[in-house]
């Protein structure tokens, strides 16, 4: 492991007057010294300081939490230059606010998760009003800095709703600091159940407030289905080593469980996500719906892991993809601002010049101008295996292949919150767990009495070597069906793949010839010059199929979560990613973990919730 020199709070005291006096007003880093994770709750993020003096400080704690949160709001946020020039004056936390500005982009209204140190640093910010974002989280503060005050636009620090939004993030002995200290901060915080001193403050400020929750009453509690107890880091298996069995594995690692990884296949990715390769974009839709929201989440945190754990250009490639649109769904919201263009926006002429070279002088069913075409600026293409074997990469974790798993049997013996057995079809026990998350795709559902509602869409893509690049668009499309013109395969060769049929309570994924006519007469109407130039290959039976099983849920949502805390004590699910497994993979397993640890949530929770296990488990 790495040495890491102390924390030198003389030297960071020079670096910026209002940061370190947040964390020597907290007593940090020695209060999180020996703590599993750290929560700090900031009411507005402004340049940043607070976060990078606090992240610096992570660094340079030897006996530094496993996890740091940093939960910040802010109304309006500056961009990136900005976050620069602020840090330009401190050599120490420079090349942090340069990975924090790489990551600074399309901050939409909501929660954004920022992710640094390989997962071990996550920035949850909220773009919005303070009171409000903090409804969307769960969590429990241990360090709060109150800080606000910009009329107009951040909250303001006295308002008594956004000291009770505060408050009710806070645990008995989380500490305060604010650097608002009027009379009718300290009266509100006072009323809210903080204990308040004032202290005299480091230049520029003359004062500063010093607080710590302790309420005369007991504060009242989150419900529980809301808020699962935490629970400590034990033995955990995990069934399934697809997408989301390996994003919930390394999301655990990451937090201290000793992940034991068993598939029924011969290595990782042996499912659905073994797909040669597959599309990532943004879900768009004129009300900005739940799903359009959960798809950006998601994308921001696969092309996260892609960007620090992939080769760009072998293994992924952020091309953006231009969307065709045939009918008057996935359009844009009408107020769509600026920062969406980050991830998608109307395609300009010079992406419909390029399209239309793939489309030729086609005859109709072609989009019309009502209905104009998309380009998903966040978007690309993406090997589904290398992401799984990048995420399996996270120390902590043990994977056995060709393991079958038949049943799971509750043992409450050793364990009165319940330990798994996971049997395998001879009815031997091979292993054993305090807690066991089903990934298994379509097999999740019958691995236990949990009645999940899942459906199996059987589905196959056709691929070949790229040769006639000129009749190839230069980025993937999407409309009906999928073309990915240019990928490296295994072989290194640059490939090209169109998908996909979809065959609905199929569960086997074999190859039908059938398939294949199908792909082509999608390729026909989607970029018609493409699939001519293509007709000798497939004519020639010279294109290769590849078909998966997918697993959906009734509403199209991923089911992520415990399934059910008193009946099911330890039991988890991760599945029905549906056909975008890339987008939701990371995020949910990011999200079980927040769910499981009581922590800070990636997303807003009435997002949380829309994927919650228990939306469909009843217990018998
Ligand atoms: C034709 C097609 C095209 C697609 N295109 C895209 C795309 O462009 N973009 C995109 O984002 N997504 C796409 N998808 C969807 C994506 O492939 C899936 O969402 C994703 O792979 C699902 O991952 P998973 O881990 O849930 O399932 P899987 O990858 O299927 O993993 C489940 C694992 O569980 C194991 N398992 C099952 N039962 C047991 C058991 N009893 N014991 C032990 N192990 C068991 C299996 O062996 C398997 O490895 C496509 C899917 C298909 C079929």
């Amino acid at each position: 492991m790495r040495l890491l020199a102390t924390y030198r709070p003389t030297l960071d005291l020079l670096l910026t007057p209002a940061s370190p006096a947040f964390l020597q007003g907290c007593g940090l880093p020695a209060a999180w010294a020996g703590q599993a994770q750290w929560r700090v709750l900031e009411t507005r993020f402004g340049l940043g300081l607070n976060f990078l003096v606090t992240w610096q400080a992570w660094k340079s704690y030897r006996q530094r939490p496993r996890l740091l949160h940093f939960v910040s709001t802010e109304a309006c946020p500056v961009n990136a230059a900005e976050l620069l020039q602020a840090a330009a004056n401190h050599p120490d936390l420079l090349p942090l606010a340069v990975q924090l500005a790489k990551q600074w982009h399309g901050l939409l209204p909501g929660f954004h998760r920022l992710v640094f140190e390989d997962g071990h640093v996550l920035l949850t910010l909220g773009i919005g009003d303070a009171k409000t974002l903090l409804k969307e989280q769960t969590f429990e503060a241990d360090s709060v800095c109150l800080d606000g005050v910009k009329p107009g636009q951040n909250a303001d620090t006295s308002d008594p709703h956004l000291l009770k939004a505060v408050a009710r993030c806070c645990r008995r002995g989380t500490r305060l600091v604010s650097f608002a200290t009027s009379n009718s901060v300290i009266d509100g915080l006072t009323q809210c159940g903080f204990d308040v001193s004032r202290k005299a403050g480091i230049e520029p400020q003359v004062e500063r407030l010093h607080a710590y929750f302790n309420p005369r009453w007991e504060p009242k509690k989150t419900p529980a289905s809301l808020k699962p107890k935490p629970r400590a880091p034990a033995r955990c298996v995990v069934i399934g080593a697809g997408l989301a069995g390996a994003a919930c594995a390394a999301s655990l690692a990451r937090r201290g469980w000793q992940v034991t990884l068993l598939d029924a296949h011969d290595s990782a990715a042996g499912g659905a996500s073994s797909l040669p390769v597959g599309l990532l974009a943004p879900h768009m839709s004129p009300d900005d719906s739940l799903l359009s929201r959960l798809s950006r989440n998601g994308l921001r945190a696969t092309w996260q892991v892609a960007k620090t754990q992939l080769l760009a250009g072998v293994d992924w490639q952020a091309s953006g993809v231009l969307q065709r649109r045939f009918d008057a769904s996935g359009g844009l919201p009408s107020d769509w601002p600026e920062a969406g263009e980050h991830w998608s926006r109307l395609a300009n002429p010079a992406e419909l010049q390029a399209l239309d070279a793939a489309i030729g002088n086609a005859t109709p069913p072609t989009p019309n101008s009502s209905m104009p075409a998309l380009w998903h600026a966040a978007g690309g293409w993406i090997k589904p295996k290398r992401l799984v074997q990048a995420l399996l990469t996270t120390p902590g974790i043990t994977p056995r292949y060709g393991v079958k798993v038949a049943s799971l049997k509750c043992t409450t013996n050793a364990n009165p919150e319940g330990a798994w057995q996971v049997v395998d079809e001879q009815g031997n026990c091979i292993a054993e767990a305090e807690l066991v998350v089903l990934a298994a795709g379509f097999e999740s559902g019958t691995l236990t009495h949990a009645n999940l509602p899942l459906q199996a869409i059987r589905g196959q893509v056709a691929w070949g070597q790229s040769t006639d690049a000129s009749a190839l668009p230069p980025f993937p499309v999407n409309g009906h069906g999928s073309f990915v013109p240019a990928f490296p395969n295994d072989d290194g060769q640059a490939s090209w793949l169109m998908g996909a049929t979809f065959e609905r309570d199929h569960h086997h994924a074999e190859i039908k010839a059938t398939d294949q006519q199908d792909i082509y007469q999608r390729l026909q109407q989607l970029l018609p010059k493409t699939a001519m130039s293509l007709k000798p290959t497939f004519d020639q039976n010279q294109t290769h199929a590849w078909a998966g099983v997918r697993c959906v849920s009734p509403d199209r949502l991923p089911i992520v979560g415990p399934l059910d805390d008193v009946a099911l004590p330890g039991l988890c699910v991760c599945t029905a990613l549906g056909s975008r497994g890339l987008s939701f993979a990371v995020l949910c397993g990011e999200l079980l973990a927040a769910w499981l640890h009581a922590e800070p949530l990636p997303i807003e929770k009435r997002l949380a919730q829309s994927l919650r296990a228990s939306r469909y488990h009843f217990s018998e």
